[in-house]
């Protein structure tokens, strides 16, 4: 066939969760081809960089040494120590509980590592240039997939074909190839947004993630490294939709007063430092994660709310299943076995997180005061059971009850 080239795994989509997969099989020795429509924005202030951070869990920081990649995040990372849950709910927005989940109690290391995303497309393309497997296409997309039982043929933005073993979609919340190959999605709506920018403040957060709650959605802080001298950390504030809007067009020093206060004045005045970016927030789950030589991965297989630092480390876990099998039996890639084995082993896993996720935020928006009351009760109960809290916290991480 002319102007077809041949690769193990054609990955779609250049996020953060492709260009990890990219380089997590190109590692593994697969020959890959990554494509995306968008190149990836490597500089904080250039325009449509992505200013959210990831707070990589333990099993993802595993994975990412796996592919090569931490040993390049490692001097940008701030660890993650203690997640600490504030109740604000009350009727003035003066904390009124704090609980601490220390990593301390279920392991040696800290719960995880925050990183901008800016940054891990930055570092993660710099591993893709070491590896003479992986063939990266910044601003060519995926136009069409045909699948076959032994292959599929997939045809690109700028006319090229490419024959592949598997087709790893990693291209988003409305995934092309998802399309393309008829899976159908579950989506619920909140009527939430979500503001996600950088500030800077006087208190220092000790490695401290905070999560403040009290109607809308969490007001979440997670350390970055000191800016300027002062400390720093990323927020997501997530609020309904008019809110956020409102949110996004005040002035800055009036934005920074707002923001101030629902902190509950925490860590003192809050500086703004970068601008605010916004992004809605829904559920979705993929009825299933494959089809004839195809994975979905990532926000092509699911979506959740940013609560509890699950969304790409979910995605992580997708990619590392897919590379498990494809290692165990290279022959085998692509295969009907392995697609079914790769379904069987993540989609109930993935269900229970999205179900967990949705009642977290659910909770989390709740105005009556009477179930903000509620809500802060039910945390004290749990909280205050040791080995319920440590469950929950070995849960959250994704490293089960050994630890
Ligand atoms: C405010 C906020 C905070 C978050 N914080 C965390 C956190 O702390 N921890 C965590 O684990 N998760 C977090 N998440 C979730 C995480 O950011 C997402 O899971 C992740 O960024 C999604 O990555 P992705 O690669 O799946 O999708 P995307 O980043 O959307 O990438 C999809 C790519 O596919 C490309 N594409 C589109 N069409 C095509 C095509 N035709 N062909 C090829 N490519 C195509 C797009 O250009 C895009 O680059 C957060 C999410 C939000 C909203």
């Amino acid at each position: 066939m002319p102007n077809t080239t041949d690769t193990d795994i054609l990955v779609s989509g250049g996020g953060v969760a492709g260009l990890t997969a990219a380089a997590a099989f190109g590692a593994a020795g697969f020959s890959v081809t990554c494509v995306d429509p968008a190149p990836p924005v490597t500089e904080m202030s250039d325009e449509g960089s992505d200013l959210r951070t990831t707070a990589f869990l333990q099993p993802s920081r595993d994975f990412l040494i796996r592919a090569g990649i931490w040993d390049r995040l490692h001097p940008h990372a701030s660890a993650l120590q203690i997640m600490r849950v504030v109740d604000a709910g009350g009727a003035d927005s003066v904390p009124r509980s704090s609980h601490d989940f220390d990593a301390a109690d279920i392991s040696d290391l800290p719960f995880g590592w925050n990183l901008p995303n800016w940054l891990l497309s930055r570092e993660i393309l710099a591993r893709l240039g070491e590896l003479a497997t992986v063939d990266f296409r910044p601003g060519i997309g995926t136009a069409s997939v045909l699948t076959r039982e032994r292959e599929a043929l997939v045809t690109l933005s700028d006319g090229a074909r490419v024959r592949a073993r598997l087709v790893v979609a990693a291209d988003g919340r409305a995934s092309p190839v998802r399309e393309a190959v008829g899976i159908p999605v579950k989506t619920t709506r909140y009527g939430q947004k979500a503001l996600a920018f950088a500030v800077g403040h006087d208190a220092p957060h000790d490695n401290v993630s905070t999560e403040i709650h009290r109607s809308g959605g969490p007001f979440t802080l997670v350390p970055l490294p000191d800016h300027d001298g002062r400390p720093s950390s990323a927020v997501v504030w997530m609020e309904r939709g008019p809110e956020v809007a409102r949110l996004a067009a005040l002035p800055v020093p009036a934005f920074e007063a707002e923001m101030t206060e629902r902190s509950a004045g925490l860590f003192g005045p809050l500086t703004l430092l970068t601008r605010r970016t916004v992004w809605p927030i829904i559920s979705q789950i993929a009825a299933r994660m494959e089809a004839e030589r195809v994975a979905l991965v990532a926000e092509a297989a699911h979506v959740v709310p940013p609560i509890g630092a699950q969304g790409l480390n979910m995605s992580l876990g997708d990619v590392r299943v897919l590379l498990d099998l494809a290692e165990a039996d290279p022959d085998g890639l692509g295969s009907r076995a392995m697609l079914a084995a790769y379904h069987g082993a993540r989609h109930g896993e993935v269900r229970a997180r999205v179900a967990g996720i949705d009642a977290l935020n659910r909770a989390s928006m709740v105005s009556m005061q009477g179930l903000r009351d509620m809500r802060m009760r039910a945390l004290q109960a749990f909280y205050s059971v040791k080995p319920v809290r440590t469950t929950l916290m070995r849960a959250g991480l994704g490293t089960g009850r050994a630890g």
